[in-house]
């Protein structure tokens, strides 16, 4: 049984320095915000290398408040990607705002640069673009950027699953979420920087934008009983931060092994044959694609992914169903085949099992069981993608 992901190594490991630190809370007391967020900050923004680092309750907060501080409101547009979690379109459309969906670049599923363009040349008052950073790949920063400065667009980055990956940018390797005006990370657990419950990040090297993001997770208070905006409560917990500091010492470390991960996948795949009929993820030279998520895409992506439950390999679909097609967003009027890479992406890709402890004989496992179905259930055909089901007569 391997699941597609797996932390109880990870912690097996770190528990006793965890626990030491979270002793530490309970002798202080000290559980929302104080010393040792703020000891988390300063390292997020060390490791981050950028001026401001402003710990929220979550990543779905961070998004939130990022957009109240460059005064999102009502009518307003921001250009976003229709293949992510929900929360990245929610921060805008809780605002009043209009999320324009704009299709992904199927090579690597984040946000067309063309597809902004277009859109736009279609749409006014377009006040900033969102891009997230999927599966721990960057978007692409630079013709992101070059468009914001042209339209006179913000840009706040979703990095919730992305944290540590670089990307270049002006000559310079930059970590994602660091490029443009405001950048959001998520702790949930499940992310490659993980908490123990929830957690967030707002980073900006903007001292304005800073100071209002730091009154704006905090009632909209500049002191204590006065109130200067409309804010929210979304403080990050003192045992969070702990946890979180313990973690960030290995990061890089993880980050590491996770791409060293993905680079095996491929080659076990490729020698196993089986690269016509899965398409494998790009590991970019130019790039820290970080692999959060190490995800294929198969052409009946839901029988296989069933094959593999039942030979006991756990693997996830990041995202069934595009946000534009959402129940929630039909009011905006998104129609079934209107962004058409995002959609097939949405029925093709799979993440596999991927976290920094798994091991070779795991990986061999994985790409074992694949072989497996292909010989038991699934005809791979050699004619590009195409998998077929013979549906054999037992
Ligand atoms: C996880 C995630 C979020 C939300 O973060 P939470 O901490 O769960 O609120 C937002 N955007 C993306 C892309 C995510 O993966």
């Amino acid at each position: 049984m391997i699941k597609q992901l797996d932390l109880s190594e990870q912690y097996k490991n770190l528990n006793p320095e965890i626990l030491d630190r979270v002793k530490q809370v309970f002798e202080t007391q000290q559980f929302v915000m104080g010393n040792f967020v703020g000891e988390f900050e300063k390292s997020c923004a060390g490791y981050l290398d950028i001026k401001h680092a402003i710990a929220v309750a979550s990543g779905s907060d961070a998004l939130l408040i990022a957009l109240l501080s460059i005064g999102i409101q009502r009518g307003d547009k921001v250009i976003t990607t229709p293949f992510t979690f929900f929360a990245t379109a929610s921060a805008i459309t809780r605002l009043g705002a209009i999320p324009l969906f704009v299709d992904i670049d199927p090579s690597t599923f984040n946000l067309s640069v063309s597809a902004i363009e277009q859109a736009l040349k279609k749409h006014h008052r377009v006040k900033a673009i969102l891009p997230v950073h999927l599966y721990g790949r960057s978007a692409d920063m630079e013709g992101i950027m070059k468009l914001a400065k042209k339209y006179s667009m913000y840009v706040v980055e979703d990095a919730a699953q992305a944290f540590g990956a670089r990307s270049r940018y002006r000559n310079e390797y930059k970590k994602a979420g660091t490029v443009g005006d405001i950048g959001c990370f998520s702790f949930y657990p499940t992310k490659n920087l993980g908490g123990a419950g929830d957690g967030g990040m707002l980073v900006t090297s903007n001292d304005k934008l800073a100071s209002l993001l730091k009154m704006l997770r905090a009632h909209g208070s500049p002191e204590r009983y006065v109130h200067k905006y409309h804010g929210i409560n979304s403080r990050l917990d003192a045992l969070q931060a702990v946890v979180l500091s313990v973690k960030l010492n290995h990061i890089e470390q993880w980050n590491h092994t996770r791409m060293e991960l993905a680079k095996r996948y491929n080659e076990l795949f490729t020698e196993a044959g089986l690269a016509k009929a899965i398409t494998l993820p790009d590991v970019p030279e130019d790039m820290t694609h970080i692999f959060h998520q190490y995800t294929v895409r198969i052409k009946n992506r839901d029988s296989v992914r069933q094959a593999l439950k039942e030979d006991g390999i756990g693997t996830e679909v990041y995202y069934p169903i595009p946000l534009h097609l959402q129940p929630v967003f039909k009011y905006l009027g998104y129609k079934k085949g209107s962004l058409k890479q995002t959609e097939l992406a949405a029925k093709e890709v799979l993440s596999l099992p991927l976290y920094p402890e798994m091991t070779v004989e795991q990986q061999i496992q994985v790409v074992e069981s694949f072989k497996k179905i292909q010989n038991s259930k699934l005809k791979i055909q050699n004619s590009g993608l195409k998998i077929q089901n013979i549906q054999d007569s037992k």
